[in-house]
């Protein structure tokens, strides 16, 4: 059934007499060896190599796509035809800068990728807060890493308590050296891995604490069953995607076993990141955290064999989550001007999620984050089966998150004010809530006026309903409705859906 290709190397191919669906898998297996090969010989500017091997796994890609199925075996070979599909349409964009994707072309004739619908445009000409420019997705990355890393972390995540169960108890039954030690352990094993990303990706990007537990966000149903404010579906989702089957293993197998790509989206500090956070803490996973600009900025030019390390060791170190946050920074759409490291990494990343030259029960779950999921390509879509979205917060969930954000200052709003505060602030994000509580805090302070300096502790006066009326005045909502709608069809469109 195998229809050879055209200068595909005869030794390596799979025998015939081996099942077509078999034939398919060993063929998708050396394909992403040999692309695999060719992206380090690019990446170390061995281009005439890089070329060869380009174009090996290209006739690879192309042999295995032209096997022939018959209808029952139609739908298994579906997902591996989709995987190689995907990958062949950024794959020729991979060979473009060793200056010859004519015969890359050539061999590996490419369907344009499909245009992904584009969403009505904001005020600003963008979902969210970053600019639409595809093109520009490196330097905005890096830009972006500058602003929000802190050094010494990837992600600011630091401290994860282990060993608490999944309804938010805290019981330790590990320390966090334990889970540090155990993964270095594994990775002590693992052949072929640079020791100098093995130890970035120790030290950095496992996440060995946690900041924020399940409580820590703001929401306004405590039970998970009651869809009222958005976030309680979210964490819902997520407990089963991510955390019961990483506490349960043996519970979430056939037709129960966990989706590997899971994308949480929304507007602008709506809590994505802290989600994720609180998933390190409340799963038994070995949680990696890095975001998508700092792989770029951190590892320029090397980001594609940072993610390759990264796979390796979540599937040393399994069960495993790796978070990348602002995923859309390089899984963006294929522009005509995208930079030759972008591709590169783009093509390492699909390779490793799908897993090539692994076992398939491996359990490395990949989460997604960003604001701007109108900005990833089909392939990226496709590979996060599970779409969450993060909406801006309801009443009643501004309603838990102004108190929380009080609890613990002395303040005197009454019932009803906190009830107007509430409809005030309709259109607010969670990071504009804590925004406008952190100025309204400071309320109290400016009305001291030249005595703040000699005023006692105990004699500022507590916080109230007028000092978040002037904040409101200057702390205005950071997302615009007109990009909400864009979210708001995206979601319909792509949210909350298994494909
Ligand atoms: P971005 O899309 O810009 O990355 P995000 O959705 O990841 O934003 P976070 O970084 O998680 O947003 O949230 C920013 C800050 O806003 C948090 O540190 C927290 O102070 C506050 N915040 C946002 N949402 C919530 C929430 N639901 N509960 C409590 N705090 C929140
Ligand atoms: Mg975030």
């Amino acid at each position: 059934m195998l229809s050879p290709a055209r200068g595909a190397a005869p030794a390596a191919r799979p025998n015939s007499s081996v099942p077509v669906l078999e034939q398919q898998k060993l063929l998708h297996n050396k394909a992403f060896h040999l692309i695999n090969d060719a992206l380090n010989l690019d990446a170390a500017s061995n281009y005439a190599e890089a070329i060869e091997g380009y174009k090996k796994g290209g006739l690879v890609l192309k042999e295995a796509l032209e096997l022939h199925f018959d209808t029952d075996q139609l739908k298994e070979s579906a997902v591996w035809t989709t995987k190689m599909r995907d990958l062949l349409k950024v794959y020729p964009a991979v060979a473009n800068h060793c200056g010859n994707d004519e015969t890359i072309a050539n061999i590996v004739p490419v369907s344009k990728p499909t245009p992904a619908k584009r969403l009505a445009p904001s005020s600003s000409g963008s979902v969210g807060h970053h600019s639409a420019s595809v093109s520009g997705a490196t330097t905005r990355s890096t830009a972006r890493a500058a602003a929000t890393t802190r050094p010494g972390t990837v992600t600011g995540i630091r401290k994860k308590r282990v060993g608490t169960t999944a309804t938010g108890g805290s019981g330790t039954t590990a320390t966090s050296t334990s889970i540090l030690a155990e993964t270095k352990n594994k990775v002590s094993k693992l052949k072929n891995i640079d020791p100098k990303f093995a130890d970035m990706i120790l030290n950095e990007v496992l996440v060995d604490g946690a900041s924020v537990t399940w409580s820590d966000i703001g929401e306004s149903a405590e039970d998970y069953n009651v869809d009222t404010s958005g976030l309680s579906f979210a964490k819902q989702s997520l407990k089963e995607i991510v955390i019961l089957p990483a506490l349960r293993p043996e519970l979430f197998t056939g037709l129960r076993a966990p989706a590997k790509g899971v994308l949480v989206f929304g507007p602008p500090g709506t809590g994505k990141t802290m989600l994720a956070k609180a998933v390190a803490q409340e799963s038994k996973a070995t949680f990696f955290s890095i975001s998508a600009s700092s792989l770029t900025s951190k590892f320029v030019g090397e980001s594609e064999k940072m993610v390759r390390a990264l796979f390796m060791i979540a599937r040393a170190a399994q069960p495993s989550v790796i978070f990348i946050d602002e995923i859309d920074s390089i899984l963006t759409e294929r522009s005509e001007n995208e930079h030759e490291a972008s591709r590169r990494l783009k093509t390492e990343f699909l390779l490793q999620f799908d897993g090539a030259g692994t076992n398939a029960d491996d359990r490395v779950l990949v989460m997604g984050a960003t604001n701007r999921p109108q900005e990833l390509d089909e392939a990226a879509r496709r590979r996060f089966v599970k779409r969450i979205y993060i909406p801006l917060p309801e009443a009643e969930t501004r309603r838990a998150l102004l108190t929380k954000l009080l609890s613990g200052h002395d303040f005197c709003l009454t019932k009803n004010e906190i009830q107007q505060l509430v409809e005030q602030t309709e259109g607010y994000s969670g990071s504009d809530l804590t925004a406008l509580a952190k100025d309204a805090a400071l309320g109290p302070l400016r009305s001291l006026g030249e005595t703040l300096l000699d005023t006692p502790a105990d004699q500022v006066r507590p916080i109230q309903y007028q000092d978040f009326i002037q904040a409101l005045y200057t702390i205005r909502p950071s997302v615009s409705p007109q990009s909400l709608l864009a979210y708001e069809e995206w979601n319909r469109e792509y949210g909350a859906v298994s494909c």
